[in-house]
């Protein structure tokens, strides 16, 4: 377990913390929350049954609704875990409930558009944390959770200029008792950054995976029978969540255009290549990626 120099046994960092929607994301740090017991209360809201009665019966939080005024009063963290196009409305509805210094932070996979959709509906007396952990999988909803997904991991805050460092602290504490790493990062150059290293690679496996339906019947069979050969890890990426995906690609539009530009130009150079038999272009290309790859193993991300 690592515990942040803010949080003991004996000291909970928050009074009570509101998830607003509790799947993968959300149930995972509840139940880091529960099991360090880093809240005195906590409170999970989901719109369908089946959801509130998984994190009560899973131990996730003390107390389910689904009501979101209900959730937020009397609060001093509540973290927006929803798709993103939920956000501006779920703020715009909690806004007249908050109480005073409530912090509110959330883990939405894009930052720019968040912080536009959210921050003008909050009132001055509170103080938005906007964050990111840079870890997930292809599952969704509440038993999808898990206690040890953030180890390890980095998670991004992009606070706006001005923010109050004392809230700012308080969200990173929670993150390092959950075993994440923290960073700060600019919204915009975030949104650059993980359309490259994450919409983007979703974006070519939905499509490989689209066109493999695609086929006519006798090959789909053949694709699906010898998915092994490389096939079968698109898959995974491709099954993750429709909605929260639409909502990213709908989100970071313009980052994601524009590394898909410059993916469309490399793949136009690489079939080049192909055609005209420049074998070394390919090896080159094929050895600075096993690099990468070395890279990635090396930084413990693999
Ligand atoms: P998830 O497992 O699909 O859970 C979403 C939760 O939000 C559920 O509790 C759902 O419950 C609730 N919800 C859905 N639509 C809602 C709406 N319109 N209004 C209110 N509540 C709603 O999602 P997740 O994977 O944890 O992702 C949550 C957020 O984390 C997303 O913004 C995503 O970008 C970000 N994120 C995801 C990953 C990942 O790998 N999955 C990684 C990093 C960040 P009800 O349907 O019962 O309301």
């Amino acid at each position: 377990m690592v515990l942040s120099p803010l949080a003991s046994p004996s000291l909970p960092l928050f009074d009570r913390i509101a998830y607003i929607g509790i799947g993968l994301i959300n149930s995972s740090v509840a139940r880091v929350v529960q099991r360090d017991r880093l809240a005195a209360a906590t409170v999970a809201c989901a719109r369908s049954a089946v959801n509130r009665a998984a994190a009560l019966h899973l131990g996730l939080v003390d107390v389910v609704t689904s009501d979101v005024t209900e959730a937020v009063t009397g609060a001093d963290l509540i973290m927006l875990g929803t798709p993103v196009s939920a956000y501006e409305s779920l703020a715009r509805m909690m806004a007249p409930h908050l109480s005073p210094g409530a912090i509110i932070t959330d883990v939405g996979s894009v930052k720019e558009t968040v912080i536009r959709s959210v921050t003008p509906h909050l009132p001055d007396h509170v103080h938005f944390v906007p964050g990111h952990p840079i870890a997930g999988t292809e599952h969704s909803g509440p038993e999808a959770g898990l206690t040890e997904l953030f180890v390890g991991r980095w998670t991004i805050l992009t606070p706006p200029a001005g923010t109050n460092p004392a809230a700012i602290e308080r969200v990173r504490a929670l993150w390092e008792s959950c075993g994440a790493r923290v960073n700060f990062m600019n919204p915009a150059h975030h949104d650059r950054v993980l359309a490259i290293t994450s919409h983007l690679p979703h974006l070519i496996a939905y499509t490989i995976v689209g066109t493999a339906t695609d086929l006519e019947d006798d090959m789909q069979h053949e694709v699906i029978k010898y998915s092994a050969s490389g096939f079968r890890d698109f898959t995974r990426i491709a099954a993750s969540d429709p909605v929260m995906w639409r909502d990213i690609f709908l989100n970071n539009k313009e980052a994601v255009l524009e590394s898909l530009q410059r993916f469309t130009e490399d793949l136009t150079a690489l079939q080049r290549a192909i055609r005209w038999g420049q074998g070394d272009k390919l090896e080159d290309l094929f050895t600075r990626t096993q690099a990468i790859r070395r890279s990635i193993i090396e930084a413990q991300q693999a």
